[in-house]
């Protein structure tokens, strides 16, 4: 039975962007900062299986990928990592790699990693704020400049980099051979509209990727029984008697919480494990208060709003 605000850490990446507003407010002006991580707080509970970042691109991220949970395990390593990202906001022409544009065998794989065709190999898609991406285990990927995205992904730091377009951090060519699918993605799962305020953006065995629309001064309960992630992207809210804003993200577990969307509304990102598909009942309205729904109407028209109330 848990709800607490996220810790939020803000890393430095050579890739990344000086000023993170409107997602944050911290800056190291020397430094880009590239990543924003949402954690509980030191010491509180177990580690959970999931995490929560921002990212912000100027220039390329690696073209890297991650291991399936066998080949992971394979190696003794916890997990592998599936991911998704969010496009929060996107440079136009901005793009992301995902996948090679045509199969390649393993020889031709280290052939075009050595000479650094691999930039050429792999799909480059155009991408638009609002659009999501599932990046499955063992896809080759990166991220291109002029990002935002917002990524939710198991808890797996197995990133094997394949190329690093000359900077020179460390590559893994080994195991990223060994734990790519060497071949085209398959086509992305459409995102499920359920109601005007819930979007499945998607959903697979390890996490459900999901975007909420509170209108201005709504209730809601959504049904945070496992571990649930929120990042509000647009307005504020209280969330149970936490006051939540753009960029703020909280941790929820065994909890069904209450949410008052704020005075502009709120439109929020929500992650949870995702074992046995999405949660049918996850976001509902509050139930009305039709006594006192019937009281203020009745007193408002007694007060001389000559039936204006009546126009809502
Ligand atoms: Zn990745």
């Amino acid at each position: 039975m848990t709800i607490e605000r996220a810790h939020a850490t803000v890393l430095q990446k050579p890739w990344g962007i000086v000023d993170l507003q409107p997602w944050s407010t911290e800056s190291h002006a020397a430094l880009p900062s590239g990543e924003i991580w949402f954690e509980r707080a030191v010491g509180l509970g177990p580690s959970p299986s999931l995490l929560l970042k921002v990212l912000f691109t100027s220039q390329p991220l690696s073209i890297q990928v991650h291991p399936d949970d066998a080949y992971a395990h394979s190696i003794g390593l916890g997990c592998g990592k599936t991911e998704a990202w969010y496009i929060l906001s996107a440079a136009e022409h901005a793009q992301v790699a995902l996948g090679l544009q045509s199969s390649l065998s393993t020889a031709e794989l280290i052939t075009a990693v050595d000479d650094g065709s691999i930039v050429g190999h792999v799909a480059w898609h155009d991408v638009l704020q609002d659009e999501v991406v599932l990046v499955p285990a063992g896809t080759i990927h990166s991220i291109g400049a002029g990002l935002v995205i917002a990524e939710i992904q198991q808890r797996s730091d197995a990133t094997f980099r394949l190329f690093d377009f000359g900077r020179e951090r460390e590559l893994h060519i080994g195991h990223a051979v060994a734990a790519a699918d060497r071949g085209p993605v398959k086509d992305q799962p459409p995102s499920i509209r359920v109601s005007k305020h819930r979007r499945i953006l998607t959903s697979n065995a390890y996490f459900v990727f999901e975007r909420l629309d509170l209108p201005a001064d709504s209730n809601w309960y959504v049904e945070a029984l496992r571990e649930t992630w929120l990042l509000v992207i647009r307005g504020s809210a209280r969330v149970d008697s936490l006051e939540i804003a753009q960029g703020e993200a909280l941790f929820a577990e065994g909890e069904c919480i209450n949410i008052h969307a704020g005075k502009s509304g709120m439109s929020c990102l929500a992650a949870y494990t995702g074992s046995t598909g999405p949660v049918t009942h996850f976001l509902h309205r509050e139930p009305r208060r039709g006594f006192h729904a019937k009281r203020a109407t009745a007193s408002s028209i007694a007060a001389g709003a000559q039936g204006q109330i009546g126009s809502q």
